[in-house]
């Protein structure tokens, strides 16, 4: 009750006595949501359409496209609840419409004399008309009131649609009878528009339901997020959640990795990546003292920085806007479909008049007739079906994939993969586990130092970087018991090694090309070493180099399977890894992948791509680490994978959350069953009206004696819409 009580145990209230105290999230922003609860709009919420998860707004209000009060989105797991609640409570005011209506919907009819006739029976009395007008008026005006507001913000903003043309159809109806019973003498249309606002009420609760099973991707994709930081206490560094970080607290970062808040960099150097807050897209240089942001992308140096805000503005707002990316990335086939959309729209309206037209003066059958033909037109003709037919899809795949550890960052990357018939590997940490062993520690021929103290030198170095060489360098120095020194200026080399001063001495650590690169002599060593298929890091120590770590790394178990379904999908593959010639060939030896790239430098990576487009393959690429992102970029889809480096997953379409491979063959076929579903929605959707709208429009009738009347057309547009949103549930039962 009193949220300014906190204590650190659970107990009573000190103010209202009795009441038993609540856990609260440390976080902030948790806090927020708490006292934001009551619907008032924190500036992090964000909004959705209940009809339509592709509208999403920053504050509350009506829908641009239907008018809807807009439900607030996904800001924790709470107000995942609060979104479904407003979505519920839609769901409800239709069911409740519905069910009121219905009755008097039923007495309606049993009073029209059409009806009457059809039953045989005759029941009549003097009011009867206006007790119709009565009745037939409420339910128009009770029923028809969620069209209506609807239908208002779709004029108001221009973009008639479906709500448009229900209301228009029933008031059409209704005016029509309204003239009919005190203007001239005829027919009422009564009960066909009572019908008629009953299915559409029946067919929205419907579709609703079907539309929330669909919805859920978010808080999935939420979850997936990982939202740690190294957390420097004392000596040690801790991973912590970041949400959990305080202010004052110091956090390490790691070359490569996200800044987890706003903060001031303490120690280090490195040029950070604001391009996503800037739009700014080079990199800038940071120094002690240097302000950075949350969520930026720290380039090739490790900083230290302390945390000067947390909460909402930083680690929180990140989650929230790659939800956003992802919610707001629609297929390209979407905007065939909205197109399609707008046309029905106009040809609904057009055949409508022309219907009336026609049939009142053309072929004269009275008004009554053009009146119902024209009511019936334009109900069936309603894009429902269409606007409904890829939304779905997307929904549910999101779904799905997330489910199957596949997070999509842009559904065009989805699309384009079906196409894909050439999949690029990095080696390390794709293909192969990326858990190096250390198997030997040479030490060169004039060195002084001991195995046990190039290792430490190297461990030093290494426990700044987050290679996976790094990491095998690093466990097998703590496995040696050994005490790892203080280092400065550390500084990683993509591909090729990293560097950093210990004690005043520069130690380098890295591959053949490195020593190359800095004209460092290699051939040091007693005999001509045989490095068989392990990767060897050297380790100079003031441009000397002293010694030479060979590892090895684990063949996932998984590739070869990946490799096998890929050919067997005519999918060619290649791998590419800036590992030796050696170990790169037994590699793709022992998993019969079609192509080797090996010792390619970090730049020329995506010149390997390139040359494959240029060959007119389209491209995916599979990658983890901080030199893939390049690449990632360049191929048609970039698929990053694992507990990938952040940047690796900034660069891509599609993130693959676990370690394992095979999901790229899953992704795969997702995109293929996806866009089977899509293009049978869109047929489905837009194809039916082929038959619905000329027998609405009465062309069949002169004939056949066939006629659409307005309920039958609502239930076939209803219907049609709830086929399309089942079809897509079905992608739900998709063996991926
Ligand atoms: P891959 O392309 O196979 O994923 P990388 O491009 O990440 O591999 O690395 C290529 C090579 O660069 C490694 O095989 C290793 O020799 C060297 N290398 C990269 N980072 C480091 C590091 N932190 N320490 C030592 N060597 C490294
Ligand atoms: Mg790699």
């Amino acid at each position: 009750m009193h949220k300014e009580i906190r204590s650190d145990k659970p107990g009573k209230c000190p103010k209202c006595g009795g009441m038993d105290l609540i856990e609260i999230e440390e976080s902030n922003s948790k806090e927020e949501n708490m006292n934001h609860q009551d619907d008032e709009p924190s500036h992090n919420s964000l909004y959705t359409c209940p009809m339509d998860p592709d509208v999403i707004k920053d504050r509350p209000g009506k829908c641009p496209k239907c008018g809807m009060d807009l439900a607030p989105l996904i800001k924790s797991e709470n107000s995942q609840h609060a979104g479904h609640k407003g979505h519920k409570s839609m769901e409800e005011d239709f069911k409740r419409r519905f069910f009121v209506t219905l009755p008097l919907v039923l007495i309606v009819m049993f009073l029209s004399p059409n009806i009457q006739k059809w039953l045989g029976i005759s029941i009549d009395f003097l009011s009867r008309d206006i007790l119709i007008f009565i009745l037939g008026t409420f339910i128009f005006f009770f029923g028809g009131l969620p069209f209506f507001k609807a239908a208002k913000g779709e004029i108001r903003t221009k973009s008639f649609g479906m709500m448009t043309l229900v209301a228009l159809a029933i008031s059409v109806g209704y005016v029509f009878s309204v003239a009919a019973t005190f203007l001239f003498p005829g027919e009422s249309l009564y009960w066909e528009i009572s019908t008629l606002i009953s299915v559409f009420l029946l067919g929205h609760w419907l579709e609703m339901r079907a539309v929330r099973g669909t919805t859920g991707a978010l808080a999935e994709l939420a979850r997936l997020i990982p939202q740690t930081a190294h957390l420097i206490k004392g000596k040690e560094i801790v991973e912590i959640e970041t949400e959990k970080l305080a202010k004052g607290d110091r956090v390490l970062v790691k070359p490569g990795e996200k800044i987890p808040v706003d903060g001031i960099v303490i120690s280090g150097e490195s040029s950070v990546n604001e391009s996503m807050l800037t739009g700014e897209s080079a990199p800038i240089v940071k120094n002690q003292g240097d302000k950075v942001i949350g969520g930026t992308i720290n380039g090739d140096g490790s900083l230290t920085v302390e945390v000067a805000k947390i909460g909402k503005e930083t680690a929180i707002s990140q989650i929230m806007e790659l939800i956003r990316q992802a919610q707001e990335s629609k297929p390209s086939v979407q905007k065939l479909a909205d197109r399609g959309a707008f046309i029905l729209t106009l040809t609904a309206i057009s055949v409508g008049i022309a219907t009336f037209v026609f049939w009142l003066f053309l072929i004269p059958q009275g008004a009554i007739f053009a009146a119902t033909l024209a009511v019936s037109s334009i109900v069936v003709a309603c894009p429902h079906a269409l606007g409904l037919a890829i939304p779905t899809v997307t929904t549910i795949t999101s779904t799905l994939a997330a489910r199957n550890g596949i997070l999509i960052k842009d559904m065009k990357g989805l699309e384009v993969l079906r196409k894909v018939n050439y999949v690029v590997f990095d080696k390390t940490g794709t293909l192969t586990k990326g858990e190096f062993g250390v198997n030997d520690i040479l030490v060169s021929k004039n060195s002084k130092l001991r195995p046990e103290e190039i290792l430490k030198l190297a461990a030093a170095i290494e426990a700044h970087s987050q290679h996976p060489i790094a990491k095998g360098i690093v466990d097998e120095a703590k496995k040696k018991n050994l005490k790892l020194p203080e280092i400065k200026n550390f500084k990683s080399f993509p591909g090729k090694g990293a560097e950093g001063i210990v004690s005043d001495k520069y130690i380098l650590v890295g591959n053949r090309i490195l020593l190359n690169e800095l004209k460092l002599e290699e051939d040091v060593f007693e005999k001509n070493i045989d490095m068989g298929v392990s990767t060897g890091v050297y380790v100079a120590v003031d441009k000397k180099v002293e010694g030479l770590i060979l590892l090895s790394d684990i063949l996932r178990e998984e590739s070869k399977e990946v490799i096998q379904k890929l050919q067997q999908m005519q999918i060619k593959t290649a791998m590419l890894t800036g590992d030796r010639g050696n170990v790169a060939s037994e590699v793709g030896k022992q998993l019969k992948i079609d192509t080797v790239f090996a010792e390619v430098l970090p730049e020329d990576k995506v010149n390997k791509i390139k040359e494959l487009q240029k060959k007119g393959s389209i491209v995916a690429m599979v990658g983890d680490g901080v030199n893939d992102a390049p690449s990632l970029t360049q191929a048609h889809v970039g698929i990053a994978i694992g507990a990938g480096t952040d940047v690796a997953v900034e660069s891509a379409e599609i993130v693959l959350v676990k370690n394992d491979p095979k999901d790229v063959v899953k992704a795969i076929s997702l995109s293929r069953k996806t866009n089977n579903k899509m293009i049978q929605n869109l047929l489905w959707a837009t194809g039916y009206n082929v038959f619905a709208i000329p027998t609405a429009a009465g062309v069949f009738y002169p004939s056949f004696n066939i006629l659409l009347r307005p309920e039958w057309a609502a239930i076939l547009m209803s219907m049609s819409s709830i086929i399309v949103v089942f079809n897509a549930l079905l992608l739900r039962r998709a063996k991926l």
